[in-house]
Order: C-alpha cells, then structure tokens, then sequence
C-alpha cells in the first residue's frame, strides 16, 4: 500500500524525523485558509500516489494566501500520470541550500533491506544511478544486526558530507528512517529531497513510503489511512467483493485460479498478440457466487471485448468451476464470448458439463495457448 506524502511525513515526525508543519485541502478555499494559519509562504503540493509532481506542474510556491488560492485552483484537477489530484498538501515554505537523498528498500537479491544515499537529491535517483554511480552509496543492513553507527558513518563519508553538524543530524535520521522501515512494515521508505536549509537544519521535504499489505493486519492506523477513491472505480469494487482484481490496458478480460497461473495466462494472451484487461484471482474457490463476483467485475470494463477463463483445477475441481460458470450466466447476461480453458482434477467432466450445457458465446479448448489463441481473435 503506497501512502500520499502527507501520511508518510505523519509516520516520519512520529518516528522522529523532522518534516514542516502543513495542513491539508481539499479545495481553493480551503488551500487559502491552511496558508492563512500556517503564516508566510507556504508550498502547494498535489496529493498523489506518483512521483515526478514538481515537474507535472504539481508541486507550486505561494507567498502568501491568496497565492496559495490560485495556485490550488491550478493544480486541483490536474491529471498527473493519470493520477487526478483531489487532495492538496499545503506545507510553510522551507528555504533550500542543498537537496540529498536517502532511502531504505528491499534488495531481494541480497535478502537484505538497502540503504541508499547521495548529496544530488532532488532528481530523478535512477538518473543519478545512471549518470554518476559513485556518487550514489549503497550499503546493506543485515536484518539481525539492525542498523549501527557504523552504516550512518558509511553514508555520511561515503557521499561526502563534511559539515559535523549535518553528519550528526543525517545520522540520526538514517536510524530513525531505518527503523521506520521495520517498525511499519515498508517495503519502501524515501526521502527525496532530504534537504539542508541555509540555516544547517536536515527536513524531510518529501516522503515516498510504501507498507507492505500483508502487514497491515498489525496496523490498524496505517490500513485506515488508504484512500478507496485513489483506486480505479472496478478496483473499489472488486476490493469490496473481495476479488483480487488489478486493471490492465487490453481488451481480453482474464480470470483464473491462482495468482501465479494468472500471471502466466497474461503472458500467454501477450505471447499471441493480444492485451489483457486485466488480473483477477478467483482464488481457490469457484463456485458459482465468486465467478458472478469476478465476472461482474471483469465486464464492468468498458474495453473488454472477450473473457479468458482459464482454470487448474487441483483443490478446486473443474466440474465444480464448469458448473459454477453455468450458474453465473444463468444469473447474468453477458454480451461478450467467453473462452474457457479447464485442465486438471476434473478436467474432463467439467468440459463435458460445459459442452452439454453449451451456453451461446461460449468456447471451450483443451490447451492454454489455444484459448488464448481464441480469446484474442475474439476480442477483435
Ligand atoms: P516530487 O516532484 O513528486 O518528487 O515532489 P517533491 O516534494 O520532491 O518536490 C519537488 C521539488 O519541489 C523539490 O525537489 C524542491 O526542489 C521543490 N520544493 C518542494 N518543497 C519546497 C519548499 O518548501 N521550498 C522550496 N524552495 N522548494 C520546494
Ligand atoms: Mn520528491
């Protein structure tokens, strides 16, 4: 679960890492009022789940209220990477001498969580990664040890910090950002820009965390923090039903049994040329309310043109799923041609269900890449 800057900036000051005070707005008038109590110039900030705001236009100064007004009314309904910005982050100004970054991440290849530092913050990291490598410090944290002196003093040299009092002042927020990490279960946790005012004093003045959903059983705080209308409205409501559904750019709308088996059937109808709609798990299960479940979902997409339904059966039995999807279209119409693929425990009976039956529209083949051979010329 990816935060909104301002929810991540939250978790920084209650974990000890200086950020500016801000408020948040939802619209012009209320931008106006959050400057008006904040004092001074204030930044206007665009509250989505991308980066790269500053350069879309997103991210604006205003010196004083009114300003901030106009400023609000300009980025509020900006589509930013198809990101439509209905929160705004108004935040006092904060003068900058210079811009570093920093961050904690997984590094699955070393099993171990990365630090990442480097004095030319403010940019792009990868185009830092890409154009100066050596400047970009890299050290991993072994996760029994935990984070030690030592890791901050390798950062802070390493990247050639000079100035004493922003060494200790980086350390300390190394730690803190480290600890953050572990204590809220990210899976990502960036600064950039980690800045240094003219006066010597480290800020967060961006925050990019991302929390692991498996752990947010244990986090009922951060959990409530997600915002259901920064989601596509047919994510809303597959989260709702309880579908694990994730919207693509095609026209095959994809169901299956099994993260992995939908992973692989994406492939597939990519392979024959085709573009999914779409990821849906159905799960273990596939009696029939889940596959209305799933279908009402997966036909709520205005671009789907044909459905792939591709099941292995193991657990769940293919005669079970076969009469399953009969139920479903006894329940529903639904205009398009489905493909259904069933191999597995069962195989045989739930295609001969399926046959029997033979519902309008609908395709049965015995191999995966030849449903999806057909899911795609029938998408067309
Ligand atoms: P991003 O573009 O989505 O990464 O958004 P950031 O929060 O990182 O802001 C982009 C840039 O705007 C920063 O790198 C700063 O250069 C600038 N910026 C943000 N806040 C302030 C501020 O308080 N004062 C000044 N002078 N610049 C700011
Ligand atoms: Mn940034």
């Amino acid at each position: 679960m990816d935060l909104y800057e301002y929810q991540g900036k939250e978790l920084f000051r209650r974990s000890g890492i200086t950020v500016s005070d801000g408020k948040l707005a939802t619209s012009a008038a209320e931008a106006r009022a959050a400057a008006e109590e904040l004092g001074g110039p204030v930044v206007v900030k665009a509250q989505v789940l991308t980066g790269g705001r500053g350069k879309a236009g997103g991210i604006k100064l205003a010196a004083d209220p009114a300003e901030a007004e106009a400023r609000a009314e300009e980025i509020l309904g900006l589509d930013i990477r198809g990101h439509v910005v209905r929160k705004l982050w108004i935040e006092k100004a904060s003068d900058i001498a210079r811009e570093y970054y920093l961050s904690v991440t997984f590094d699955r290849g070393a099993k171990q969580p990365l630090l990442m530092f480097t004095t030319q913050g403010g940019v792009d990291i990868e185009e830092v990664a890409a154009s100066s490598p050596d400047a970009l410090i890299r050290l991993h944290v072994d996760p029994f040890e935990g984070f030690q002196p030592w890791h901050a003093r390798a950062l802070i040299y390493g990247a050639g910090v000079e100035e004493p009092d922003e060494q200790k002042q980086i350390a300390a927020i190394a730690a803190r950002l480290y600890e953050a990490f572990v204590e809220f279960d990210a899976m990502l946790c960036e600064i950039n820009p980690l800045i240094v005012t003219p006066e010597g004093e480290v800020k967060a003045l961006d925050s990019k965390f991302t929390v692991d959903d498996n752990a947010l059983f244990r986090h009922a705080d951060v959990a409530e923090m997600r915002d259901l209308d920064a989601y596509p409205p047919e994510e809303r409501a597959a989260r709702e039903k309880g579908v694990t559904y994730v919207k693509l750019d095609g026209e095959v709308g994809i169901l299956g049994n099994g993260a992995g088996l939908v992973m692989s059937t994406l492939d597939v109808i990519a392979l024959v040329g085709g573009r999914p709609a779409n990821f849906c798990d159905l799960g273990g299960g596939g009696d029939a309310h889940g596959v209305v479940d799933a279908l009402e979902i997966i036909t709520g997409d205005p671009q789907v043109t044909s459905i792939f339904f591709n099941i292995f059966g193991g657990i769940t039995r293919c005669d079970e799923v076969a009469r399953g999807i009969l139920q479903a279209l006894e329940q529903m119409t639904i205009g398009h041609p489905i493909v259904v693929r069933l191999d597995g425990t069962n195989a045989e009976e739930g295609r001969r269900i399926l046959a029997e039956a033979s519902p309008p529209n609908l395709y049965t083949e015995p191999t995966m890449l030849d449903a999806a051979r057909r899911a795609v010329e029938l998408a067309q």
